[in-house]
């Protein structure tokens, strides 16, 4: 039987960035240097395939740091933890790893500045996120405001309209974040923000990829968690940008084939925590069904590469 032609169009950069790949390399030199058990509180990044593979290895994964013995290493996830924890795990003298990435330590510092200066602090994110929780927790309760949509901003009660700043979530839409930034804007003229925005460089260049890829297909699919945010973000933005219908996957075999059915010009990507080897099971699994041609999509590349924390570089 003749397979039907489709044209999967790849959009780039996509999958991995920086701080993921910092963050799994720090669990596994935690591994090869203390032998597991390694403790790791919270998904070291959102990715079941990851977390699975590195529990094989001797990871063990917890929601809270009094679920760790003393006397084993415990690692903190990529997107951050509130000042309590490293300073919890310093009282019971633990050896841990902080594996945030340094562009949310970018934004934990930016806080504390702001915080220096006396202003109050707005934070655009998502309630619950753990990247929220860690920022929030950078500085004393009621120090930063949570708000997700211009809508919200109506409603802040603060403490001086003319003393305020506001930080972001690394993983937002930029479009969406716009619009809160403009709300934030129009009600508190001085509010003061980022130099250049705490979206992050590989937030931003999958979210430009994917634009550019929308228009050109029926449907996009974005390999991801779902509790990843900036996969999820991946789905909203291609909808928008008018590919019709995108779908979150975890792996090739969460595709709806009858979906795609009649379809010839499907696009792929994959969000930051997603590995390689998931994508390339996604494009072999097209490539079984269809008579495939591969477009790539390129619209930025990409060569950040984070240092490893000393402590796992030292030997024991
Ligand atoms: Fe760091 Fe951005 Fe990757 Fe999050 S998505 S780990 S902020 S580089």
């Amino acid at each position: 039987m003749t397979k039907p032609k489709l044209t999967l169009y790849l959009a780039a950069p996509r999958g991995f960035c920086a701080g993921v790949d910092r963050a799994i390399k720090i669990v596994e030199m935690a591994l090869e240097k203390w032998g597991p058990p390694v403790y790791v509180r919270h998904e070291i990044v959102h990715n079941k395939f990851v977390v699975d593979g590195l529990r094989a290895k001797g990871a063990v994964f917890v929601k809270d740091l009094d679920e760790c013995p003393v006397d084993r290493p415990v690692i903190f996830s990529a997107h951050g933890v509130p000042k309590s924890v490293p300073a919890e795990a310093a009282r019971r003298e633990m050896i841990y790893v902080d594996a945030t990435c340094p562009l949310v330590s970018k934004v934990h510092l930016e806080a504390a500045r702001h915080h220096e200066n006396g202003k109050q602090i707005v934070m655009i994110g998502h309630a619950g996120h753990p990247e929220t929780i860690g920022t929030m927790g950078q500085l004393p309760e009621g120090e930063v405001l949570l708000i997700e949509t211009p809508e919200d901003v109506a409603g802040l009660i603060v403490r001086d309209p003319d003393n305020l700043a506001f930080i972001t979530q690394t993983t937002l839409s930029i479009d969406d974040t716009a619009e809160v930034v403009k709300a934030l804007e129009a009600r508190f003229p001085t509010i003061e923000g980022p130099h250049k925005e705490d979206i992050c460089y590989a937030t931003t260049n999958r979210q430009g990829a994917v634009k550019a890829v929308a228009p050109q297909v029926e449907a996009l699919l974005v390999i991801g968690a779902p509790n990843s945010s900036n996969s999820k973000r991946l789905v909203e933005v291609g909808a928008a940008a008018g590919c019709g219908t995108a779908f979150l996957v975890q792996r090739a075999a969460d595709i709806d084939w009858t979906a795609l059915e009649g379809m010839s010009k499907v696009g792929l990507t994959a969000g930051a925590s997603a590995p390689n080897v998931l994508i390339e099971e996604v494009v072999q699994a097209f490539r079984d069904r269809y008579d495939l041609e591969i477009e790539q999509v390129v619209t930025a590349t990409e060569k950040i590469e984070f240092r490893l924390p000393r402590i796992v570089r030292e030997p024991a």
